[in-house]
């Protein structure tokens, strides 16, 4: 389940933040999750109290937000958003999309005490 090191990825990005930001307690934080990166957000719900514990985000509730991907068509150059790969162009139907955007997860938001 690569999950699990996604959610420590955010973890010290979380750390990262409390040390330069000065905060030791952390009560939501907000993920965004491309819709092409192939995280599945139940997956990341059920490894994220166990990843969080004993950490500044022990306790904190997890917000998800799934972001439609983007992509530019390589044969007519018009700008689509996708939801899954592989998908047509939907003016011309050529597959050659070229992906922009919506691969990555990223930290959106952190509600600190
Ligand atoms: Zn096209």
């Amino acid at each position: 389940m690569h999950e699990l090191s996604l959610l420590e990825g955010v973890l010290s990005i979380i750390e990262d933040n409390a040390d330069t930001q000065g905060y030791t307690s952390v009560k939501k934080v907000c993920l965004e999750i491309g819709a092409l990166s192939c995280v599945e957000p139940e997956a990341l719900r059920f490894g994220f109290d166990i990843v969080m514990k004993n950490s500044v985000a022990d306790g904190a509730t997890l917000d998800i937000v799934t972001m439609p991907g983007q992509a530019i068509c390589q044969q007519c150059g018009c700008e689509t958003k996708v939801f899954e790969l592989h998908t047509p162009c939907p003016d011309c139907q050529s597959f050659s999309l070229d992906i922009q955007s919506g691969l990555e997860m990223r930290v959106r938001d952190l509600i600190v005490n």
